[in-house]
């Protein structure tokens, strides 16, 4: 099935490298004009470059996530330089694994802040955005450690849990403007994130892995190109696995 995209714009954040780089440059493929946003400059410069010498559209806009009054300027910039946002996909975010007695609060509040608070500072400054075109796509990529838990990442299962409940929030608040809000759950992805992982680590996750392979960062980037697109305009609240049959509902 070939997708549907009408002159959209699109803001991913995260995009400097591994899952966002992948969904920036597959939804750059469809057509799509992509601002990548990340908070290293270099690497979503790089990112938006690649799509330009492709023959795409892109420009990088520097941000971190997880400072609201930085995301508010960002979202500000986004819209008056690049246009407005169409289709926003919540992608950045990072680890600080622990076990809980032995996790600081630092670890904690900057993984709430960064992989759940920005979500709330994306959604509610660009979804309002949206209202006025009453259409619009928001993707936010949480993780199946949000639907299991997992023993050392409190914050982060905590935070893509949260992630979750405010997708189906999103979506009941915004159907009516035509606003779909989804989240995606990858499984164990090879990225810069899992790279931490020992091979003993990585061996261990495979026994609960049905497809028997790591994921790849296209595999989460096609899910949400779909998503995105036109044909999905039915599809809202919804949480979809990206796992290799790992978590089965
Ligand atoms: P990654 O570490 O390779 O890339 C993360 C990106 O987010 C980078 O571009 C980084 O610069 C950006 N970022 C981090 N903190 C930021 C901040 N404060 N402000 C702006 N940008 C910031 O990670 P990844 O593996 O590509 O993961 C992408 C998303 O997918 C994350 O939300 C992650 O939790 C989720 N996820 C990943 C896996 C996996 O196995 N890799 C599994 C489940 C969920």
């Amino acid at each position: 099935m070939s997708l549907t995209f009408t002159n959209r714009r699109a803001l991913v954040t995260g995009a400097g490298r591994g899952i966002g780089r992948a969904i920036a440059l597959e939804l750059a493929k469809q057509g799509v004009a992509v601002a990548c946003l990340s908070k290293n400059e270099a690497s979503c410069g790089t990112v938006a470059g690649e799509i330009v010498k492709a023959g795409g559209k892109a420009a990088a806009f520097p941000c971190d996530v997880s400072d609201a009054a930085a995301v508010k300027a960002v979202c500000n910039k986004i819209t008056a330089e690049f246009g407005p946002i169409d289709i926003l996909v919540n992608n950045a975010g990072i680890t600080a694994d622990g076990l809980l007695f032995r996790m600081s609060d630092d670890a904690w509040n900057s993984v709430i802040q960064t992989n759940l608070s920005s979500v709330f500072f994306f959604g509610k400054t660009l979804g309002f955005g949206m209202t006025k075109n009453r259409w619009g796509r928001i993707i936010n990529i949480s993780s199946v450690t949000g639907l299991m838990g997992n023993a050392g990442q409190s914050n982060y299962a905590a935070a893509k849990a949260g992630v979750l409940g405010l997708t189906k929030s999103m979506a009941k608040e915004m159907a009516s403007r035509g606003i779909t809000v989804n989240a995606v759950c990858p499984g164990f992805i090879q990225t810069d994130m899992t790279d931490k992982l020992t091979d003993e680590q990585k061996a261990g996750i495979l026994t609960w892995v049905p497809l028997k392979r790591l994921g790849t960062p296209d595999d989460v980037a096609h899910l949400v190109a779909f998503l995105a697109s036109e044909e999905a305009g039915y599809i809202t609240g919804q949480s979809l696995a990206v796992d290799g049959g790992m978590v089965m509902a």
